[in-house]
């Protein structure tokens, strides 16, 4: 048995952190959508028990230290699997963009595995079992548009973003996130309209949505590596309706609802940035 399963990355139309938890995590209110730039694993049932990774890129560890592994592992365990599973992963999305292509993954995986290990778990059952590898796990699970709150795992499914031109510009700097929430001033910053966003979102209203666009993040990321500002900046004036940082960063977006000005932005960035993409929103049904 054979099953093919689509990773897709996710961009965050809005993220705010409201305030530290005892936890030492942040408490977070993130409005998130998938995109259609998709990694893609296919799983292979084996009877031996044991997990196989292979992962066609470089750079990326195929042992227990990828999610992907971790979350087969993490099923087995639970449910005392005996039978084994062969995984080919096959990146497409940027590696530590911003861009969630780790927890897509896993994600991913376990949606794949529920099915070839015969485990009928729901999706909330599988959302609960993802957060426990990460907090992007569940709204990985869910895809489409969600808010996501609590430390991004509670999710509450939004309607579909509506459609336009999506450009993604990647810089060649890494950024640690991590240490972008530790370098976040909650009380001194400008926080998104969150509601304002679910309402546009709510309203199908993509003026809405560039009108409420905001990460609390860039204060950290865009005084650190002023390249992801000037990316933005670029971007504006190539002529996005909207642009901003997904995530921790470094990976910047520009919603664009013209395709000839999509086009424009895609190839003028081309010439500052060496990962560039031209993308929309993600049309599966849930
Ligand atoms: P997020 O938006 O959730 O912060 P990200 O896009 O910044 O995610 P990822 O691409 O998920 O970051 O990867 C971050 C790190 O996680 C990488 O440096 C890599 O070593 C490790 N990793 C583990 N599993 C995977 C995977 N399946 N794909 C990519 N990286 C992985």
């Amino acid at each position: 048995m054979k099953i093919n399963v689509k990773a897709p990355a996710k961009i965050n139309l809005s993220l705010d952190a409201l305030y530290k938890r005892k936890d030492n995590y942040h408490e977070l209110e993130m409005v998130m959508t998938t995109i259609d730039l998709a990694d893609r694993l296919q799983l292979v049932l084996l009877e031996k028990d044991c997990i196989k990774l292979d992962v066609k890129a470089h750079f990326i560890p195929d042992d227990k230290r990828n999610l992907v592994y971790q979350a087969a592992a993490l099923l087995k365990e639970r449910f005392q699997i005996k039978q084994g599973v062969a995984i080919t992963l096959d990146k497409s999305i940027p590696v530590a963009a911003g861009l969630a292509g780790g927890s897509s993954d896993a994600a991913a995986a376990l949606k794949g595995l529920n099915q070839l290990w015969d485990l009928n778990l729901s999706l909330e059952e599988l959302a609960d079992l993802g957060a426990e590898l990460g907090s992007d796990i569940p709204f990985c699970l869910y895809g489409g548009t969600a808010l996501a709150t609590g430390r991004g795992e509670i999710i509450e499914p939004l309607p579909m973003m509506p459609n336009c031109w999506i450009v993604l510009a990647k810089p060649s700097i890494s950024v640690s996130t991590p240490g972008v929430y530790r370098d976040l001033k909650v009380g001194e910053v400008k926080h998104p309209n969150t509601k304002g966003m679910v309402q546009a979102i709510q309203d199908g209203s993509f003026e809405g949505i560039c009108d409420n666009i905001g990460n609390v993040l860039e204060t950290v990321t865009l005084v650190k590596h002023p390249e992801v500002k000037r990316i933005k900046e670029k971007m504006l004036e190539f002529g996005a309706d909207t642009a901003l940082m997904s995530g921790s960063g470094p990976t910047v977006f520009a919603l664009v609802k013209q395709y000839s000005r999509a086009k424009r932005v895609y190839n003028g960035l081309r010439g500052f940035c060496e990962e560039v993409y031209l993308v929309r929103p993600w049309q599966e049904e849930r």
